[in-house]
């Protein structure tokens, strides 16, 4: 099937997947508080709100804002927005922040981003946590989503990994977005099946999505112990999982976070990317979709998202 998808259904997507996103950080963040537990949201207790978003949700307004102002991701803006924009408090890695410093003084990106971790490049999951949106955006093309993924992540994320994991969850939330317009639910090997075609074979990224395949159907500690919780906080070990969420819960946005939040680890990182990706398709409101009570919970987004 081939469509015109116009600037208003791009932007109400990825408003949609932000939506999703923040809620998903907001929320997910609320379980690093001493005396939270998993358990409490499993039984239908939410945490005290205000509930506050952090760096993943700081970072995807930024997305969102440049393609709701231009309809592409321009590398030179987009690295000045993330510097300035930076609130240090919010949660980012030393490494995040370290990058963003250089940028804000004036180091041009491509520098800046290589020079992190030894001259390696971050492979950290930072750049796949703000993409969801950007996924959405593209709908009707996942070639499209996949070059500007790469785009919005070379700004911080030199090393292959931390690329591959942004390519790997626009290209997710992308197919989720088309399955909504399309009205056809996803099966989950064949949304998995997508994403692992888009992606760079050489890397670990591809190697998990290919693994998550065959965990369809298993228990979250097993493909926890296969594919990481994002504890290291690098792409390799969060990107994986979190499409195997997203895959496993498309159609019910509650249930894929408390996957998140029972799986312990990065935990407002992994909600952030599945809460994302899976918005992009359920939408808000709706049935399964993010219960407005979460989003009037979370803390408003900042005025300059649009
Ligand atoms: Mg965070």
């Amino acid at each position: 099937m081939t469509f015109t998808l116009y600037p208003d259904t791009r932007l109400t997507l990825a408003r949609d997947s932000l939506a999703g996103l923040s809620v998903g950080d907001a929320l997910g963040s609320q379980f690093f508080v001493p005396g939270r537990q998993p358990a409490d949201l499993a039984a239908g207790l939410l945490p005290p709100a205000p509930w506050q978003w952090t760096d993943d949700t700081e970072m995807a307004c930024s997305v969102l804002a440049a393609l709701a102002q231009t309809g592409s991701i321009d590398r030179d803006a987009l690295a000045v927005a993330f510097a300035e924009r930076c609130e240090p408090y919010r949660g980012y890695g030393p490494g995040a922040v370290r990058i963003l410093r250089l940028i804000r003084t004036g180091t041009p990106w491509p520098v800046a981003a290589a020079a992190a971790f030894d001259g390696q490049g971050s492979c950290g999951n930072g750049a796949a946590m703000r993409v969801a949106p950007l996924g959405a955006y593209f709908a009707d093309s996942t070639s499209r989503a996949a070059a500007q993924a790469q785009a919005s992540a070379e700004v911080t994320h030199a090393h292959p990994e931390g690329i591959a994991g942004a390519v790997a969850v626009a290209v997710a939330a992308s197919l989720a977005a088309r399955a909504r317009l399309d009205g056809d639910r996803p099966d989950p090997a064949r949304l998995l099946a997508g994403v692992a075609a888009a992606l760079d074979p050489a890397t670990e990224v591809h190697r998990g999505v290919r693994r998550a395949v065959d965990l369809l159907g298993r228990p979250l500690a097993e493909v926890v112990a296969a594919l990481g919780n994002g504890s290291r906080v690098t792409a390799q070990d969060t990107v994986a999982f979190t499409l195997w969420v997203a895959a496993s819960y498309l159609e019910d946005y509650p249930a894929a976070v408390r996957a998140c939040v029972e799986a312990g680890g990065d935990v407002d990182t992994t909600a952030a990317i599945v809460g994302g990706t899976v918005a992009g398709y359920t939408g808000v409101g709706t049935s399964g979709g993010v219960p407005t009570g979460w989003l009037a919970a979370r803390e408003p987004l900042p005025e300059w998202t649009g």
